[in-house]
């Protein structure tokens, strides 16, 4: 890992009102030369010694795709506990939903478990980041948006209320290790993804089986609000969820992005 936060020094002066999106993100392509110059000659530090944060720091949405791949629709269907209103439809009628981004953490800093007494889920997905303003993309145009991806983990608490409410838990939004960007990672619509807990494994699928893809995700949300440089689109989770406990260790993995390892605690 390599120190390149004085590339930051090139962003524009901001004053009040500040941009609610994230501007880092909005001036990636005017740092980007900046960070290979400083890169070049900065200390190495092993990524053991460090707490990996959020990849974005300031995002002004988490969009949600609430049942996207096939098997996870007919799992959520099948499971009790799972199953309940907001579950009953898939994607092209239930829409996107919004997370608060006062849920976000790296991956380094865990997720903790809150109202033990009921159950918490995992859920891994592919994140993508939007690089620039996006109004009504149409799935033709709307790759050229993204700034790049990450790993995701929507941590869902189970239960009644809306689904928004309950994933929007205070650390139940995992994203890392990194942002890789859109042109190193050219095949969104085929990655493998998986999710082990505890060496266990859980989920496995790629998302050439996602219900809507990328560009339909982009498209979809475009049409209904403003996208913003760091607004982060959760493209949805496979088959495979179930509870996490104190203690436990997720580990996630999305081909071309690489992996995170996540410790779950429990509340102070
Ligand atoms: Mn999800």
């Amino acid at each position: 890992v390599r120190d390149v936060t004085a590339a930051l020094d090139l962003l524009p002066e901001q004053r009040y009102p500040f941009p609610r999106f994230d501007v880092a993100i909005a001036n990636l392509p005017l740092l980007r030369p900046r960070i290979e110059e400083i890169a070049a000659s900065a200390a190495v530090q092993p990524l053991s010694a460090l707490q990996l944060l959020s990849p974005v720091g300031n995002p002004g949405k988490i969009i949600g795709a609430p049942v996207n791949y096939r098997k996870h629709f007919e799992e959520a269907l099948a499971d009790p506990e799972i199953h309940h209103q907001t579950h009953r439809n898939d994607i092209h009628r239930a829409g996107l939903f919004l997370k608060a981004t006062s849920s976000v953490v790296g991956a380094g800093e865990g997720v903790v478990i809150r109202h033990p007494d009921r159950r918490t889920d995992h859920e891994v997905e592919l994140a993508v980041i939007i690089g620039r303003r996006t109004v009504r993309a149409s799935r033709a145009s709307a790759m050229s948006n993204v700034a790049g991806y990450c790993i995701a983990l929507d941590m869902t608490l189970r239960g009644p209320e809306e689904r928004s409410f309950r994933k929007s838990i205070d650390t139940y939004t995992v994203l890392g290790p990194c942002l890789v960007t859109a042109e190193e990672l050219q095949t969104p619509g085929d990655l493998e993804l998986s999710l082990t807990v505890n060496g266990e494994a859980r989920q496995r699928a790629n998302t050439r089986d996602l219900i809507v893809d990328v560009p339909g995700l982009i498209e979809l949300a475009s049409s209904f609000y403003t996208l913003e440089a760091g607004d982060v689109l959760l493209t949805g989770t496979p088959a495979g969820v179930g509870p996490v406990h104190e203690g436990d260790v997720m580990h996630a993995e999305i081909e071309g992005i690489g992996s995170i390892d996540v410790r779950v605690r429990a509340a102070h």
